[in-house]
């Protein structure tokens, strides 16, 4: 399967400036800030700054600097939100069934609360 990348996507507009975001943390490869509809009282998503749709795509890919980078920027968010003594989750929707919103490559950082079973019952 190939990818595409959509570049009008809202984080590619907020990577470019265009739109604000309320940023965490910043790095050479990577871009963290708070989700505008928080789920938890840490609502940090982690993006990496090229254009990659998901993480299947970002883990075929991408370069090893990229994928150092993006991973560094969890831990980086991890500590400055304070989440690792009682602990997070972090999780990476992708396509239809995963119920991905913004096409472009995010891991959302939840905590500060405890956070209830991985996903809800089937309905
Ligand atoms: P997902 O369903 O995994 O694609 O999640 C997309 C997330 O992006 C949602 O939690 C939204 O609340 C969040 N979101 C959408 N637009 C913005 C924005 N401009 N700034 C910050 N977060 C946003």
């Amino acid at each position: 399967m190939g990818f595409h990348y959509d570049d009008q996507n809202i984080f590619a507009k907020i990577l470019r400036g265009e739109i604000p975001n309320n940023t965490v943390y910043e790095s050479d490869h990577a871009l963290a800030f708070r989700d505008l509809y928080p789920q938890a009282p840490t609502h940090v998503l982690v993006i990496p700054k090229g254009p990659y749709v998901s993480m299947d795509h970002f883990t075929q890919d991408a370069s090893e600097a990229e994928i150092v980078g993006f991973m560094r920027a969890i831990g980086e968010v991890c500590k400055l939100e304070g989440v690792s003594d009682a602990g997070f989750r972090a999780i990476s929707n992708a396509g239809a069934d995963g119920v991905q919103e913004v096409p472009h490559l995010h891991v959302h950082i939840l905590g500060g609360r405890p956070l209830g079973r991985m996903l809800a019952p089937e309905t």
